[in-house]
């Protein structure tokens, strides 16, 4: 039963989400805490919940798509949260799609799971939670083309499936409760430790005489292409169309990047992995316009280098 779906978090990623939702035919209603995004919903017959607790009231499922971890706990255990019904719920089915800390999300799990659906459903009695954060920017929320990296009950993730199509191309299942934001923080660990790689490539090339565009297109013909490389270029002028080409304006913030970066790094301590490279890649993130910094750091580096030879 998909046919309800209540919708909270109505920022840069949720309100495209929702759109689609409601393209494809599901009934949608939405609560933020923000009055001017639930207004255009509002403006076009889009029922408006006072409360996270309302639109559990009103749901078969709930999608939240907020900014961090304390907002999810928030939304899920708060006063007048998801979970405040206790032993009486109507949603079957909670999809957790911000970006938070794996611990979160099987915390979570467990209290979704240890209250009660109000009416069985096929013999159901709990209902299910599936962490399902995404990858892909405004853009793919937008055009509907998101990656959705689901952990949880595979019956749930296998009856959700039309909604991740209706926000997105692909969903991959990832295993138990909380994988899906395990591989969410480690897709993002390896791509920020990538595109600082790319940078300083790019760096120490054009330093020692080599055009941006010709070493990129190097990289793309060989064993150092990546995504940073190829469709998310860090050198001004390099592709059009990135945010390194408007003067770093828009895309992938410094500030998300350091988010995810803080987590991968707290949930790598956590299990007593060495990640040497994620802290690194946290102190640099953690300053604005990473691109920038990651590039005038080592193009002075360089500089010096090439005093020393010449010297
Ligand atoms: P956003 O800040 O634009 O939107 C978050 C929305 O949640 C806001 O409208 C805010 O008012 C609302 N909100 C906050 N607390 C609330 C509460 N207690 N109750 C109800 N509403 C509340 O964030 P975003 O860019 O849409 O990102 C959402 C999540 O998706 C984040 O976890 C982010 O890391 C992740 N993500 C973002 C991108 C991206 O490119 N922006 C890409 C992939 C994943």
């Amino acid at each position: 039963r998909l046919e309800n779906v209540g919708f909270i978090g109505l920022g840069n990623m949720g309100s495209r989400m929702a759109v689609n939702l409601i393209k494809s035919g599901f009934k949608v209603s939405v609560h933020d805490l923000n009055a001017g995004v639930t207004k255009n919903f509002m403006d076009n017959g889009v029922p408006v919940k006072e409360s996270p607790a309302q639109i559990a009231e009103a749901s078969d499922v709930v999608i939240t798509m907020l900014p961090s971890s304390s907002h999810v706990i928030d939304v899920y255990t708060g006063a007048n949260g998801l979970l405040a019904a206790g032993s009486s719920l109507r949603p079957w089915l909670f999809i957790e799609s911000s970006t938070i800390d794996p611990l979160v999300s099987r915390k979570l799990s467990v209290s979704v799971s240890d209250c009660s659906l109000r009416e069985k459903l096929d013999g159901q009695e709990n209902p299910f939670m599936l962490d399902a954060p995404v990858s892909g920017g405004i853009l793919a929320a937008e055009a509907g083309t998101l990656t959705f990296m689901v952990g949880g009950a595979e019956e749930a993730y296998a009856a959700a499936e039309p909604l991740f199509h209706s926000m997105g191309r692909i969903s991959i299942y990832c295993g138990g409760p909380g994988n899906g934001s395990v591989a969410k923080i480690c897709n993002n660990l390896a791509m920020a430790i990538s595109m600082i790689g790319v940078s300083e490539a790019l760096a120490v090339g054009q330093s020692l005489g080599i055009a941006a565009t010709t070493l990129t297109r190097v990289l793309n013909s060989s064993s150092g292409r990546c995504w940073s490389s190829n469709s998310y270029n860090p050198v001004p002028g390099v592709m059009q169309g990135v945010p390194s080409s408007r003067n770093y304006e828009g895309g992938f913030a410094s500030k998300l990047m350091a988010k995810d970066l803080d987590l991968a790094a707290a949930s790598a301590k956590e299990a007593a992995v060495k990640h040497p490279l994620t802290t690194l890649a946290q102190q640099i993130s953690a300053r604005e316009l990473v691109f920038k910094l990651v590039l005038s750091l080592w193009l002075g580096e360089v500089g010096k280098i090439k005093l020393e030879l010449a010297s």
